[in-house]
Parts: structure tokens; C-alpha cells; sequence
């Protein structure tokens, strides 16, 4: 969380800053704000507030100067106010900085910098500025005292840092929280992410942990913790710059919820030799164990249900943040299959690093190749999604799931059948979209007053129904629980009551007649009960008509109009589904 982005070169900074920010909002967005050097001094603008409103309020672009950095927040520490907006500066302005992070040792720093220094801010940011003047004031150069101090920081953190009395250099040390180069002509650009210089260069370099860098307009340099000179390793980034734009949307979750059948082609398109070598290793391994957050933790409970109904495997799944507790059972005869969209999911990372110290193999799934997740694991699977921008997961889910199809698949011995299955499935699902389009919005708009939904569904579809839950959580801001359909009677039952909206997600598949069971009960207790189905059953009162697929392929033809149950949902409710509060991509802090 959190955005970055550095510049030099020789356009306008303003101009670049700006951009990238935009492209990075979806890492934060409660404040936001840039430092630009010009004629030797420190131009600082930021405020609370959405980073349009912020380059408005503030005038960022009339300013004038061709070295910056800029910052868009996600708060850990510190209300979301204009003080609490990076970048951070040493009370003389001489230094700025943007941090991506937490830093844990912030209180026992402030309550010694404090006695020399004047802080402004509640962040643990600010610590940082300080502690780099302390450095300048015993003698050491900017540079230098940028690396001195991160050495006396402990926590996370991604860092870049201007002076004025080093005017021409961004300097950036990077620790568990990711930092990308850039490498363009007469200008070179640092970020979180590569699509934040994306329109300027493809050109990158990933910073690993503990390394630091000095970006002047025609030089990068990498050094290491103890400032030796590193080798840059560069690659090329796939992405296309046109795949990060809104095009004629107006947000960029339904363009990403419509281009799932086309990332369904492009996620299957695997080297068939590394899905065939990873599954003889899932079948050869003691215990296999999934990790995830949020929506990728959701695709891997189908991967599980897959993994046993075609792959005959059992597998567990875990959370990124309680695989950590699982150390004890963890060894070398353990295979993790790691997810995460965003490949730096800071959760994940912790258990995945544990995971790797107790000797276990990793694979990991990620859309952001070079991701911190892919450079640990052992083998890397692409979700070959391309960028994605809104803050819901959406297409990277879909990925995710194909993935895990083919694994399963590749375990049976049926790869080849079985991505022709999911070739067929992506030409269903282009079919549906329409009729969603047109159903769901109006179910959405009459179900806009309620406050509370239940998702319900069995087997393999269990999942969706949490799935589905998590969308409308996040983006609708309405409570919402999904879980499997038999366990309603146990307990939340009792919460059903005239008109709650339960959706259920029933296949005519092996879950069919128990879920309908399950929904009854909800129904004689008053439930408005929405179905998604490839049959119109008299007990739904909505029905979301699904195309009929194999049976344990049904996750993929429910995952759209369960995103679009959301997406209307938060439309209707006058809520912009792109950015909702409290909530940022790539989620890299504990
Ligand atoms: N800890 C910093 C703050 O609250 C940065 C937060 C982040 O990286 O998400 O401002």
C-alpha cells in the first residue's frame, strides 16, 4: 500500500509525478503530495483528499523543477490529514522523503529525534527526514546519511529521498516493501510499481531487499546493505501501457470484470513442461497448503475442491496472516502454492519467507511478474491477466482459478482436455455477459436499502459464496457473509428474516438438491432468495441465469455475475466501486 513514484529527468516533474500518481492511486488514496527541487530548494505540496483534488488544491502542476517525488497514502500511523500526507520533510526543508512501510522502532526514534528536532506529523514517516539530518549534522553526505539511517530502521519499508544539497539524485533503499527502476533516455524514473513510468519505459530493474539506489538523470546506481556495487539486472516489462487505461469505462472494475473471458485464453496459455513438472511435485509432496488473502485465499479453496475432485489430492488452505502459526507442522516435504495478484502481499510474503526457512518448496501464482513473491518461489506460474487497477480483485481471480484448473488437470493427466474445457468455459462466459448486464443491475437497485445479505452455495461453489460476500463487503460497504449452504441451520439462521436477501449460488450440479434444500429452509423464514443457476427454479424470487458447464467447472461462470451483484450494488448506492474507503491494492503491510 501506498504509492511511490521518483523522477529525474528532463520533462517538467510536475508533469511526470503527477501521472504516475495517478497510475499508483489504486495503491491509496486518502492524501497525497510531491517535492520538487527547483533552483535549490524544496517545493513541497500535499493534502489529504483524492489525488485529483490534491494536484487541483495544491496547483501541482504549475510547479517547476525537473527532480521529484511524490506519494499517495494508505495511513498506517497517523490520521488521514494534511500534516500525515508525505512527503516528510527535516525541520530546515531541506530533505524530503515518501515512504512505503511501516517503521516498528518509529516510537523510540521519535522520543530521541524529538529532543532535537520539531515534528509536524503523527506518521512513523517522520522519523525518517529527522534521522537523515542527524546523519548530515555529524558529517555525512545526503547519500550516505539516507543509507546510514535506514540501517537504524527496523520494520517495513521502500524509501525514496530528495535534498537540495544534492539536488540532481532521488535515493531509494528498499526493504520488504517493493521498488521498481525504470530506465529511460536522459531520465530515469523509481516507483512501487513498473506501471507507474510504464508510458516511459519498459526498461526495469527490481530492487531486492536491503538494496539501495542512487537515480540521477543519466546514471543508476545499486549498491548493496554494505555499499558495494551491485550488477543491474535488467528486464523488460510485458505489460502494454494501453491495457492500464480506463478506455471508454467509467471505472476500471467493470472493464476488468468484462475482460475475463479474453483472460481466461490468456491464463491458460502455459509452458505445458512446467504446469506437468509442478503437478508430479504437488502429487509427490507429503502435504500441499495454499496461501492467500482476501480473493486470492477464496480461489485457492476452489483449487482445493479441485485439486481433490480432479487431482485426487487433499490440500489445506491457510491465510497469508496465520500461515506464520503454522510453523511447527511446516518442513522440507511441504509445497506451498502461494497467491497474490499483486506478488507483494506482505502476508503472504511473512509466511511464504518461514515457509522457505523451514525448507518447504514454494509455487507461487502472481500477475505481476518480477513480483518479491515470484523472485522467492521455486516455480512461478503468470496469471497473464495484464494490469489491474481497481482496488476489487476481479480478473486476477479468474486467473487464479484457471491456474488452478490446470494444475488439477495436469495432475490427472488430462492438461490438454482440460484447457480445452477452459477454452470452451471463456466462449460461455462471453455468451452470459450480456444477459448479466442487463439482469443485475435492476436486482441491485432493488436490493439497494438492505444492509445485510447471506451467500450460500455447496462444494466447489462454496467458495463463490464467500467470494461473492467479500465483493459486495468491500465495494457496497454492506454486510455480507457467505458460507456453505448446510451450515445455515447451525447458527445463522436465526439472522434470516422477511426479506434478506440470500444468494445462492445452485448449479444442477452434485451440490443441487442439498442446496435447494438449505433453501427452503432460508425461504419459509421470509428470505428474498436470489438464484444463480443454469435453471430457473420457482423457489429463487431473482434468478441470474448461468450457462451450464461441467460440474466442477461452475466457479468460472458464477465469478462475473457475482462481481456484477457487487459492482451494481455500490452504483447503486452512489459509491465508487473503483476506490472504496478504507481499502488499497497491493496490501504491503502487515
Ligand atoms: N506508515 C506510513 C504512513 O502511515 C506509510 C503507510 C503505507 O505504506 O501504507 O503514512
Amino acid at each position: 500500500m501506498c504509492g511511490l513514484i521518483g523522477y529525474v529527468g528532463d520533462e517538467p516533474a510536475a508533469a511526470v509525478l503527477s501521472g504516475a500518481l495517478a497510475r499508483l492511486e489504486y495503491r491509496g488514496y486518502d492524501s497525497a503530495g510531491v517535492a520538487i527541487l527547483n533552483d535549490g530548494i524544496i517545493i513541497l505540496a500535499k493534502d489529504k483528499g483524492k489525488l485529483a483534488d490534491v494536484i487541483k488544491a495544491c496547483k501541482i502542476d504549475t510547479l517547476v523543477g525537473h527532480v521529484g517525488i511524490g506519494h499517495t497514502r494508505w495511513a498506517t500511523h497517523g490520521g488521514v490529514t494534511k500534516e500525515n500526507a508525505h512527503p516528510h520533510c527535516d525541520d530546515k526543508n531541506q530533505i524530503a522523503v515518501v515512504h512505503n512501510g511501516i517503521i516498528e522502532n518509529c516510537v523510540e526514534l521519535r522520543a530521541r529525534l524529538s529532543r532535537k528536532y520539531k515534528f509536524i506529523s503523527d506518521t512513523d514517516t517522520e522519523v525518517i527526514p529527522h534521522l537523515i539530518r542527524e546523519y548530515i549534522d555529524s558529517g555525512l553526505t545526503f547519500e550516505r546519511a539516507v543509507f546510514a539511517a535506514a540501517r537504524e530502521l527496523k520494520g517495513s519499508y521502500a524509501i525514496l529521498a530528495v535534498s537540495m544539497l544534492e539536488p540532481e539524485k532521488v535515493v531509494a533503499v528498499r526493504k520488504e516493501s517493493p521498488l521498481v527502476i525504470g530506465l529511460g533516455v536522459k531520465s530515469n524514473y523509481i516507483g512501487s510499481d513498473a506501471l507507474s513510468f510504464l508510458p516511459y519505459t519498459k526498461n526495469v530493474i527490481f530492487l531486492e531487499d536491503n538494496e539501495r539506489a542512487v537515480i540521477t538523470k543519466d546514471k543508476v546506481t545499486v549498491y548493496n546493505e554494505d555499499h558495494e556495487e551491485l550488477t543491474q539486472k535488467v528486464t523488460q516489462i510485458q505489460w502494454e501501457w494501453k491495457a492500464g487505461t480506463k478506455g471508454n469505462y467509467d471505472y476500471y472494475m467493470l472493464k476488468e470484470i468484462e475482460e475475463q473471458p479474453q483472460v481466461i485464453r490468456q491464463s491458460i496459455m502455459q509452458d505445458n513442461n512446467l504446469i506437468n513438472r509442478m503437478a508430479i511435485e504437488i502429487l509427490r509432496a507429503r502435504q500441499v497448503v495454499f496461501v492467500g488473502c482476501g480473493s486470492s485465499r477464496n480461489a485457492a479453496l476452489i483449487g482445493r475442491y479441485a485439486f481433490s475432485k480432479i487431482g485426487h489430492v487433499f490440500s489445506d488452505v491457510i491465510l497469508g496472516s496465520e500461515f506464520g502459526y503454522f510453523s511447527e507442522s511446516v518442513d522440507k516435504r511441504t509445497l506451498v502454492i502461494a497467491l497474490s495478484q499483486s506478488g507483494e502481499t506482505a502476508d503472504v510474503l511473512d509466511g511464504v519467507k518461514q515457509a522457505k526457512t523451514n525448507g518447504a518448496t514454494v509455487f507461487s501464482l502472481v500477475n505481476v511478474a518480477g513480483s518479491s513473491l515470484a523472485r522467492m518461489s521455486d516455480k512461478v506460474l503468470c496469471l497473464n491477466g495484464g494490469p489491474e487497477i481497481g482496488v476489487a480483485a476481479t480478473k486476477s481471480f479468474m486467473a487464479e482459478l484457471c491456474l488452478l484448473y490446470l494444475l488439477a488437470f495436469a495432475m490427472d493427466g488430462t492438461l490438454e482436455k482440460g484447457r480445452g474445457m477452459l477454452r470452451d468455459v471463456s466462449d460461455l462466459v462471453e455468451a452470459d455477459l450480456p444477459r448479466h448486464s442487463s439482469r443485475i443491475p435492476g436486482i441491485a437497485n432493488r436490493l439497494k436499502e438492505r444492509e445485510d445479505f447471506y451467500f450460500l452455495a455447496r462444494g466447489i461453489n462454496f467458495a463463490m459464496a464467500g467470494e461473492g460476500a467479500l465483493k459486495l463487503k468491500e465495494i457496497s460497504y454492506v454486510h455480507a457473509e457467505g458460507m456453505p449452504a448446510g451450515e445455515l441451520k447451525h447458527g445463522t439462521l436465526a439472522l434470516i428474516d422477511n426479506g434478506t436477501p440470500v444468494v445462492v449460488i445452485c448449479p444442477t450440479d452434485y451440490t443441487f438438491t442439498d442446496t435447494i434444500t438449505n433453501i427452503m429452509e432460508a425461504k419459509a423464514r421470509g428470505a428474498h432468495i436470489i438464484g444463480i443457476s443454469n435453471s430457473a427454479e420457482s423457489v429463487f424470487n431473482d434468478c441470474i441465469m448461468i450457462s451450464k458447464v461441467d460440474e466442477v467447472l461452475y466457479p468460472l461462470v458464477t465469478t462475473i455475475p457475482l462481481q456484477l451483484l457487487a459492482y451494481h450494488s455500490a452504483l447503486a448506492r452512489g459509491l465508487d466501486p473503483d476506490k472504496p474507503r478504507n481499502l488499497a491494492k497491493s496490501v504491503t503491510v502487515k
